[in-house]
């Protein structure tokens, strides 16, 4: 790591399988970097970094997470949440175990003093069929619920109009998904925890006409082109105390939702 960051990079994204388990490694980086990112099940708690920001991964309310994360995951996570010294933002990645759960689960988490949540839609490998990734199609009518929860809850949303263009497969995926295009791969370099490299965040078998990635939807929403709403969104996630500066819309209609809801 100190040798990528002399090399000029300034940021670490950590992720899979479970950074908690190798602490060191994630001091290391908050101290290297600029800023870190990492991903976490949530079930080891949240240590404190000082220039990064803990990426909650669940995958929807109590049962369906369990059933995709493993038993008791759920409530293990949520548990450490609630005493994490600088709420986490939650990640959910949508796919046909889930799908139906979306509205649901953003409900029940916007309950939670949480910074704000984002998606991923689950990318397969080329030779994985649609027996868990969504559809094109059924993306498209996810891609409109997930706009609708953003207008209803307001920035702790974190998918703006322009990201959904990048996914909306009449919109601009086409011009991005394949590997040569993909923006990310451009700018990220990708390392297994061996130190190798690899293809991509999801590894060299990715299948790019199915990407889902949220890293390459919010860059280009952000800058292809240029919108403000976007680059915001960025913005928080780099400098955690900027996220969802923005007032939370709508009744949550959640009995634990008043007064967690404030920004940070
Ligand atoms: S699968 Fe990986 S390389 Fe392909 S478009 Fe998505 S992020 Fe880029």
């Amino acid at each position: 790591m100190q040798t990528l960051r002399a090399s000029g990079l300034r940021a670490a994204i950590l992720y899979g399988g479970e950074p908690t388990l190798r602490p060191r490694v994630c001091r290391a980086a908050d101290e290297i970097f600029d800023a870190t990112l990492a991903f976490t099940n949530g079930t080891n708690g949240f240590p404190e970094l000082h220039n990064g920001q803990w990426i909650l991964s669940l995958d929807g309310p109590e049962d369906v997470n369990d059933a995709i994360r493993g038993s008791g995951t759920y409530k293990q996570a949520v548990q450490n949440l609630r005493h994490a010294g600088c709420p986490p933002i939650v990640h959910m990645t949508i796919s046909r175990l889930n799908r139906n759960s979306i509205d649901d689960f953003v409900r029940e988490i916007l309950g939670l003093p949480i910074k704000g949540i984002g998606f991923s839609f689950l990318t397969p490998d080329v030779e994985e069929s649609d027996e868990v990734a969504l559809g094109l199609e059924e993306r498209d009518k996810a891609v409109e619920e997930l706009l609708r929860l953003r207008s209803r809850y307001g920035e702790k949303i974190g998918f703006t109009a322009a990201m959904a263009r990048q996914l909306r497969s009449n919109g601009a995926f086409g011009q991005w998904n394949q590997y040569a295009k993909c923006p990310v791969t451009k700018r990220v370099r990708c390392y297994r925890s061996d130190g190798t490299r690899k293809a991509c965040t999801y590894g060299n078998g990715a299948d790019c006409s199915r990407c889902g990635c949220a890293a390459v939807t919010v860059f280009r929403g952000a800058f292809k082109p240029f919108n403000l709403e976007t680059v915001r969104l960025i913005l928080g996630l780099v400098f955690p105390g900027l996220m969802a500066s923005g007032k939370q819309k709508g009744d949550l209609s959640h009995p634990k939702s008043k007064g967690t809801l404030e920004t940070d």
